[in-house]
Parts: C-alpha cells; structure tokens; sequence
C-alpha cells in the first residue's frame, strides 16, 4: 500500500503516518518525489484498512498496491529512476545509451581494437562476455578471470564502462570487482539467490528477460534486487521464445511501452539475441529507440565469421556506424540524444 502525502505536507504529518504504520507492525518506507511525497507500507497481508490513512492530515490519497511487485512500479515511485555510472553515462534519462561490443572476450587485442572502434563510434558501455552461459557443455565458455582482466584494460584505454555477466553466486563478487554494470543473464532472471546476491552487492544491474519469463515475471525478477537494497536495475528485452524459426527469438517491442507505464526502471533492448541475425539487427534496433528503448546492447565484432560465439549475429564495426547514425535521427524525433561520447 502506498501512502501518497499533499505536495504541501508538513513533515510531522508525514512522520505521523510513518509512526501509525510501524505501530501496526509494518515497515515504513517514506519516498521523497519532485512533487510530494510517498509512504510505501511493506509487508502489507491485506490486514490494513486503506481507510484509516486516508483520514490523516496531510494525506492525498492512499493507492492499494496490487500488483506482487511494488518497489519496481510506477505507482511506487513515479519518477523514472535513472542510473548513473561512473564513467557519468546516464541510463534512464533524456539519453539513449549505446552498449556494445563483442559476445564474449576472445583475446587481448581483439577486445581492445573494438573497444577502441566502438569508443570512436560513440558507445559509451563496453559489453563482452567472460563467463559466458553456453548451451552446450562442450562451446566456448569464456576466457573467465582473464576476460574480466582484458574488460578492465579496455576501460582504462577508452573510458568506457564494462557490462559483464554473473553467472552465479560464488563468483559474483569477483565479477563486481571489475564490471561498472553486472549482467544477469536470460537462463538467470529467475535464479533468485543470484539476483539477491546482486542485490546485496549493489552495483547497477542488468536484468534479461527470461527466454520465456512475462512481463510481470521480469519485474518480479527486478523486485528481488531492489527488495535486497538495490534500486540501481537497468531492464533489457532480448526475445523471447516463439514458433516462427525465422529468427532465433522473438523481439518482442511491445515490452518497452508496457514496461514503461508498469515501472519506472529503465528498459533496454538487445536487437542482437532478439533476432540472432545480422541483417535484422539494425532494423529492430531502430525500430526498439522509436518505442522508447532507454538504450541499445548491441553485439559488434571485429571479425564475425571467426566469432567463438554468436558471429551470425554480431555486427562489422561499420555496419555499426550505420546503425548508430540512424538511431541519433530517430532519437532527435523523439525529444531524445545519443548519450554524449566517452572522447568528448
Ligand atoms: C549475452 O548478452 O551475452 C547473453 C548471453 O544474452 P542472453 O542472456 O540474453 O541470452
Ligand atoms: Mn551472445
């Protein structure tokens, strides 16, 4: 349940309901907004009376929470929340945010010459795979610690910041030391001891959707991290499974719109699993800024047909430049920009 205040509450009227909700037994979780504040009543078991607050001075109107989620929805907070990284790339905000690069590290100068590509094309978060979650036991499973290592030099040489993947408990911390975003990947949206570790460990997440997880199961999934303490979720649509085996997943846009209006996380898309093929990734990475994508995942690299993972997918450097000259068109339609270079 959330207590929404007067935008001219006094802050003994907002102490007053904080008070009556913790002598019920209830968490109290007051949420300063640009307008007015709110008071979230967590642990709510259908026990508490919506009247009861309504009477209070100062109070505007008490909104049930129906939803299982809470903390991720819009009525709980109607600002959008915008992630800050610390290379000062902003995700969630006016600007669309370009990640990039490769599925996995593979060596030291390859990470390095598309970092440097990617940097001068103008993506801001360099993705690449360290530990990679394969479907088959015997595929390439990443360079492990030595990738993280390899991430950590691209960073320094280019600026950008690293989103990497946790695949699981024991090595997230490690993981942590080293990426500025920590990927959960689509087979993990509902791992729940990962996502609260993640939570626990609080550095800005990236959440994918299940390959066959709803739109409210994704939010759930958010719900476990921010309920663990982190508020710093980027979401990211990346497919879902369907019939048609045209493409390997299916993208599926209408989650960005939905997303928006249930939550106020950001929400990326990743046009590259989405499709899992190269000639449709930049129309549906055009088509995932016009619905109102906070940013685009992109997979890039500098030799595809020797890709160890996921080259029928990944984008040549200028077949990205491409990509990212039209989405700065599309941006300027919407009121929005390229979130501004790590060179500049
Ligand atoms: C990835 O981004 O490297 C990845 C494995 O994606 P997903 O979890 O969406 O399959
Ligand atoms: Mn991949």
């Amino acid at each position: 349940m959330l207590v929404v205040m007067k935008h001219n509450a006094s802050s003994d009227e907002i102490r007053q309901v904080v008070d009556m909700i913790q002598e019920m037994g209830y968490d109290a979780r007051p949420i300063p907004g640009r307008q007015r504040t709110s008071v979230g009543l967590i642990g709510n078991d259908g026990q508490v009376e919506p009247a009861l607050f309504q009477a209070l001075p100062g109070v505007l109107e008490v909104i049930p929470v129906s939803h299982s989620y809470k903390q991720v929805s819009r009525e709980w907070k109607e600002e959008n929340t915008v992630v800050t990284l610390a290379n000062g790339t902003k995700i969630g905000g006016t600007d669309v945010v370009l990640m990039a690069g490769p599925c996995a590290v593979e060596s030291e100068e390859q990470i390095i010459s598309i970092a440097q590509d990617l940097a001068g094309i103008g993506a801001t978060v360099l993705r690449g795979g360290a530990f990679k979650p394969r479907t088959s036991p015997y595929s390439f499973q990443g360079l492990g610690v030595r990738g993280l290592e390899l991430l950590a030099k691209a960073r320094e040489e280019t600026g950008m910041a690293i989103v990497t993947e946790a695949l699981d408990v024991e090595t997230a911390d490690h993981v942590a030391e080293f990426a500025d975003i920590l990927q959960v990947g689509a087979r993990n949206m509902q791992n729940y001891p990962l996502l609260r570790k993640v939570g626990r460990i609080g550095k800005p997440i990236l959440l994918k959707r299940g390959l066959s997880a709803t739109i409210e199961e994704l939010l759930l999934a958010a719900e476990y991290v921010i309920a663990e303490g982190n508020p710093h979720v980027i979401l990211c649509e990346r497919g879902v499974r369907s019939f048609d085996t045209q493409t390997r997943n299916l993208l599926d846009l209408t989650a960005i719109p939905v997303v928006k209006s249930l939550s106020h996380l950001p929400i990326i898309a990743d046009p590259s699993h989405g499709t899992g093929v190269r000639a449709k990734v930049t129309p549906m990475a055009r088509a995932a800024v016009a619905a109102g994508a906070d940013g685009l995942m992109v997979e890039v690299h500098p030799d595809p047909n020797r890709a160890l993972s996921d080259g029928a997918q990944s984008l040549y450097p200028d077949q990205f430049r491409g990509l990212v000259d039209q989405i700065r068109l599309i941006a300027k339609a919407i009121n929005r920009e390229l979130a501004p270079s790590v060179l500049t």
